[in-house]
Parts: C-alpha cells; structure tokens; sequence
C-alpha cells in the first residue's frame, strides 16, 4: 500500500482537454478538491481539443440521438444503455456550457455537415461553438477560461504513468506522475478520471490496433501517446473501438516537426490551380484525391471502410501547381503545425524544395527515378490522367475536382502518409463512465472520458467527440464525486 502522497486530491483528473475540463469543472462545482495532471508544458496543454474545428455537438432531442447513433455504430453495436446516456447528455451541452458563461453560436461548419443525412435521426445534429467563429482555438479558450477562473490545481509537464491499485479491493487509490525524473505520488480520495486522449503518436499501438496502416501520423496534440490505454490495461481494464478513427487522410510527415502538414492540392473543397495525383507505390492511382472523406471512411461496395493508402503514396504535381503558392495550407484555425508549431512554410515553396520535402525533376519519368518509382508505369499513369481531363471524365475513380492535366514540367512530388485527426479506442466505460475490465465489472474509483475510449465504434458525426467529451465528462465527475472517500 501506498504510504506517502506528495498531493492530495477528492478527483484526480489525468489529461487537460475538453474531457478533463468538463470532468474538473463539475468535480469542483459539486464540492470536490480536484488536481489536473496535465503532460504538456503550459501552453501546450489542451490535446486535440485546443487545435480542433472546435464545434461540438448539442443533439436537438433525445429520441433522433439514440436513432442516430445507434445506426452510426450499425454492426458495431454499443450497449442499449451507453446509447442512452449519450443521447440524454449530449442534448444538455449547450444548456451546461451557457450556465457556465459560455457563448454557444450554432454553427453549420464549412467541412463537415450532417456527416450521413440518410441515417435515421440525423436531423438531430445541431453543432456549436464558442465566441464568433468556427475554429482559432475559440471553444478551447473558454474551457481553459472555466478551469482556471476556479482554484483546480493544474500541474503541467506532470504526466501520469500508472494507477495506484489497493491490492486487495482493486480500488484506484492514486496516480504515480512524473515530473523530470522525480516520481510525484498523487492521492484520490474519491476518484481518478482519465482525460488523457488517444494513441495517435503511439506507431506501435497504430500498427497493432489500426487497419491496414504500418504508420501515421497526427495533425493533433503530439502528447497523446496512448498512456490512459496503459495505464488502465496495467489495472485490468478491458478495451473497446480500438480499430476505429477519424482517419485516414494523405499528409506530409517530416521527421524535423512532430505533426502533419496538409496540403492545399487534396482539400475536398479547394481548386488550386493545376494539375495532380497521388499515386501509391506502384506508380499508379488508387483514388479520387479529391473525395470527400466520412473522417477518413469512403464507400466501398455498399460499405463505408477507411480509406485505402498504400505507403508510400507521393503526390504529384505540375509546374503550374507548384508555382500558384504555397503547397501547404497553413491556415491557422485548426491543427496543431498551423495553430502550436506554427511552421512558416515559403510563398514559394522553395524552403521546402531545398530541404528536400519536395523533389523535382524535369520529367516524369525522371521525377519517378527521383522518388524510387517505375518510370514507365508513372508515365503511362500521368498519360491515362491527362486523357481523362481532355474528355472530363475520369473512367477509372470517377474524380470530378481540379479535372486539370499535369501539363507542364518541371514536376514536383511529395511523399504523403496517412494521417489523422484522432483515435477514438481506449478503456471499455460504462454508462457510468466507469472504467470496466473484460468481464464487465467496473473498476473502483477508475472513471474515463473524451476520445480515450470512445463511444464511437464505427462511422462518426463531426463534432461528436467534443461533444462526448463535455457529456461523459460529466456523468463521470458526477459519479466520482458521489464516491465515499476512503481516506
Ligand atoms: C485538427 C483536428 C480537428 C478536429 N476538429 C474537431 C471538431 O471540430 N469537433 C470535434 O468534436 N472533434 C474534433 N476533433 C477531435 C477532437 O479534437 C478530439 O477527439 C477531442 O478534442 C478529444 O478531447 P480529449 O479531452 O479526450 O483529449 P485531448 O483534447 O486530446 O486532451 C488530452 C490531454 O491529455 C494530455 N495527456 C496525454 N497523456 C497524458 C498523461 N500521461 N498524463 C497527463 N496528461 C496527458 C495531453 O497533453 C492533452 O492535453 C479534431 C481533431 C483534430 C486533431
């Protein structure tokens, strides 16, 4: 048994994002003493809620919720209870965000509407935001407001690195945190929640837990690792939606900075100038690169899969592509090389040709040398692709979007990895927001919520995950706090 404690808490909450925000503020509204550790240094806490879109979902009725979600898990069932909860909290977003002083502003966000509109339910989607505008860290800046207007302790650059289990009762008496290279030993009276986000830096846990990608990289928080999933397995925790997350996209990735770069050329929306294609490593297309994604899910035979990216995939453009501005969209109202890294990529993309993110050559089949591709085969791929443009239609994957030739050298490509905004598998929870092991029991005084095992099981409505983070961050601060302490 744990005898000494360097901080003393009811709640401990593991994680300062939207779930941790929303897990601390009800803890300390109900009267408990709660401490947030927290693994960024300060400035860079907030996980991949400070750099999301930044809406959240507010359901309009509690009926068309279930309907929705339930159809959204389809084959990949949630429990009849967990659905409910969801739904019955999901609706009461807004009405707890506003009590608080926020400045809920309904939304219809550019990129992602009413994610499936055939599914039953789905006019039960109404997503929000705070302050003016989608984006800029708006809603994030509010959840930091609500948790340092209160007195919870945050300590930064403090990440847990496992649970204190009695050995006897099983119960989650603490955490064991480090700072540097010390140990801090912190006591929960009541409860530990774990807010500590996904695995999306965690390469092992991607090549084991997500499907048919050997690697990819996250265009959020670089600080979740996948320790919640640890942390809770080490205490006998089942897991659950392992295999599911909003994802895959085609990005760059450079070992120089630790997320991803998007690029202009592959947003659904843009028509930059130019012709492109993105080829895997056989030097041929294996998509529309222009396809409107279901967070990383397409179509294929009547079902919704992740999409395929065969690595190393290698965008392909032209010298009027190239030369129209910047590859990368740098935009910053969300993502965390726009937003926290803040990369200055150049006007001209010359930075970047220099440092060897972009190779070029003067022909085709000389840029196919370059990357390590079969000339013939990529020349014959950008030949079939200019036919397609002359007569406006692409036969092979039916793209409609910068229908434009790769025309004129020279030719420019960069290697794409598969990329993503987020996880959504961790710890099973229950509709109690109690951690559970494999047989269903809960673990005592262990409470989870936000992406680190998530609801979602299958397909997913943008703005779903915030908004699951401020509901079970509730239900799970309610239920600790309402725990006996033990000492
Ligand atoms: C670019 C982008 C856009 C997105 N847009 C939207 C959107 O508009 N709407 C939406 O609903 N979802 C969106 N998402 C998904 C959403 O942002 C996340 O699923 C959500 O923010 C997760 O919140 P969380 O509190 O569970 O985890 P996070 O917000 O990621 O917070 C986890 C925190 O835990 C910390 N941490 C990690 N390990 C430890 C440890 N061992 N000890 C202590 N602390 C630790 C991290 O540093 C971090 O601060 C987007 C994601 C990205 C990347």
């Amino acid at each position: 048994m744990q005898q000494h404690w360097d901080v003393e808490a009811d709640v401990v909450v593991v994680g300062f994002g939207a779930a941790g925000m929303a897990a601390a503020v009800t803890a300390h509204e109900l009267g408990a003493k709660v401490v947030i550790l927290e693994k960024a240094p300060e400035g860079e806490e907030g996980g991949n809620t400070r750099v999301a879109g930044q809406g959240y979902l507010n359901t309009s009725s509690v009926e068309s919720a279930i309907a929705y979600l339930t159809a959204l898990c389809g084959p990949f069932t949630v429990p009849e209870a967990m659905v409910k909860v969801w739904a019955e909290e999901m609706c009461l977003n807004n009405d707890w965000l506003a009590t608080l002083g926020g400045d809920p502003q309904e939304h219809q966000h550019p990129p992602v509407g009413i994610e499936f509109p055939d599914l039953p339910g789905s006019d039960c989607v109404h997503k929000f935001h705070d302050g003016p505008t989608y984006g800029y860290s708006y809603t994030w800046k509010l959840f930091e407001r609500l948790v340092k207007e209160r007195p919870i302790q945050v300590l930064y650059e403090t990440p847990g690195k496992a649970l204190i289990q009695h050995d006897n009762t099983k119960e989650i008496l603490g955490v064991r945190a480090m700072r540097g290279d010390k140990p801090v030993y912190v006591k929960a009276r009541k409860g530990v929640i774990l807010t500590c986000g996904g695995f999306e830096n965690n390469q092992e846990m991607i090549r084991n837990y997500l499907p048919g990608v050997p690697y990819c990289y996250t265009s959020g928080s670089p600080y979740n690792e996948g320790d919640g999933i640890t942390m809770a397995m080490s205490v006998g925790a089942d897991l659950w939606h392992m295999n599911n997350y909003a994802g895959p996209s085609m990005a760059l990735k450079v070992p120089e900075v630790r997320t991803t770069f998007s690029m202009q050329a592959l947003h659904y929306s843009k028509q930059p100038p130019g012709g492109m294609i993105v080829v895997g490593p056989d030097g041929r297309r294996f998509t529309d690169e222009k396809f409107k994604t279901r967070h990383g899910k397409v179509p294929v035979n009547g079902r919704w899969l992740p999409l395929s990216t065969p690595c190393p995939m290698y965008l392909i453009v032209d010298h009027a592509h190239f030369s129209a501005g910047p590859l990368y969209d740098g935009h910053p109202s969300h993502g965390w090389t726009q937003i926290v890294e803040k990369y200055d990529w150049s006007a001209d993309n010359s930075k970047e040709l220099a440092k060897g993110w972009i190779k070029k050559a003067d022909s085709i089949g000389a840029l196919a040398s370059v990357i390590g591709l079969d000339p013939v085969t990529l020349e014959a791929t950008v030949g079939r692709w200019n036919g397609f443009c002359e007569a406006g239609h692409d036969a092979e994957f039916g793209r409609t979007m910068m229908m434009t030739p790769i025309a004129q050298g020279p030719f420019y490509a960069v290697e794409m990895s598969p990329s993503m905004l987020n996880t959504q598998g961790g710890p099973r929870r229950n509709e109690k927001a109690q951690i559970v092991r494999p047989d269903g029991t809960p673990i005592p005084r262990l409470y989870s919520s936000g992406e680190l095992g998530s609801i979602y099981s299958y397909l997913y409505q943008g703005t779903g995950n915030l908004g699951e983070c401020l509901a079970f961050g509730r239900v799970a601060a309610r239920n600790a706090v309402a725990e006996k302490a033990w000492g």
